[in-house]
């Protein structure tokens, strides 16, 4: 496996970056998530803007273009002779000295990581998922915007933790108003009597790219959907429920803190969303 590391492609083994690197120390840094679907890169542009921007929002400052770091990433992808991969791409502040200060960090790390895919178990898809609500919460659009991807994941890796000791996989964020904001690292809509809701980004999601996929699809199919809040009491009473992200693609949730939702099994709105997403990621991106 071939990694680009700061301008070089080098073996995994050698594809080590310094104790002082300001990602290691401080979370200083942001990344991105990227899927490839049978030799196309799904909704390149936007995750390579999303990445920019979330580098200009922590005012850390790329030293490529959009299409050379483009490029970078489909050299890695070439170099590894993948057709569907998951493909990781890390900008952090880079080597600097102990204190915090970013000034000291003289070039940003880059790093693209391509893997094959550990594609989730089908059944999962089949049967969906039980889920929990747990305490930590995530942060809003008054502290770091919660559209920036940073390389601080605490809370994330928290209510992963949390979802453990509950015995299941994955877990419901709250804001700390109490609104359903995400998962770990998904995006979450709700259906009831017709109408599909997601969270705003605003209080406290990640602006996923495989929920604005999702959000196209279900315009195109004439649903009606929203971006408004909801709690978890509005999560236990929904028709259907289901989670998106570029690694979970789209998965059905069938219980929620305990809660059966509606008969138990994924719905017929989870269902046709799958197909019509499963259909278009392999037409859909660049190749
Ligand atoms: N929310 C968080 C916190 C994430 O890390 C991710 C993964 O990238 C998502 C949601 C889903 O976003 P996307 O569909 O762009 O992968």
């Amino acid at each position: 496996q071939w990694i680009f590391l700061n301008g070089k492609f080098v073996r995994k083994e050698e594809a080590v970056v310094s104790v002082f690197d300001h990602g290691f120390l401080y979370g200083d840094g942001v990344f991105e998530g990227i899927r490839m679907y049978e030799g196309n890169i799904f909704r390149f542009d936007e995750h390579i803007a999303r990445l920019y921007e979330s580098a200009h929002s922590i005012m850390l400052n790329i030293p490529y273009t959009k299409e050379e770091f483009s490029d970078i990433i489909i050299q890695t992808l070439k170099k590894n002779n993948f057709q569907n991969a998951y493909i990781r791409v890390v900008v952090s502040r880079g080597v600097g000295d102990l204190g915090l200060d970013p000034y000291n960090c003289k070039a940003p790390s880059i790093i693209v990581i391509a893997e094959a895919l550990a594609i989730f178990p089908k059944e999962l898809y089949e049967t969906g998922i039980d889920v929990v609500t747990v305490p930590t919460r995530r942060n809003r659009s008054d502290v770091l915007s919660p559209k920036v991807k940073s390389l601080n994941y605490l809370n994330n890796i928290l209510v992963k933790i949390e979802s453990h000791i509950a015995g299941v996989s994955e877990a419901l964020i709250m804001n700390d108003e109490g609104y359903i904001a995400e998962g770990s690292a998904d995006n979450i809509f709700i259906v009831k009597n017709g109408v599909i809701k997601t969270p705003p980004s605003y209080i406290g999601a990640l602006e996923g790219i495989t929920r604005n996929a999702i959000i196209d699809l279900a315009v195109k199919k004439g649903y009606d959907i929203r971006e408004d809040v909801f709690t978890r009491h509005d999560v236990y009473v929904a028709d259907e429920v289901f989670l998106t992200g570029t690694a979970a693609e789209l998965v059905a949730v069938v219980k929620v803190d305990g809660r059966q939702i509606n008969d138990g099994r994924p719905g017929p709105v989870t269902n046709q969303l799958l197909t019509d997403f499963r259909d278009i990621v392999t037409k859909e991106g660049t190749k």
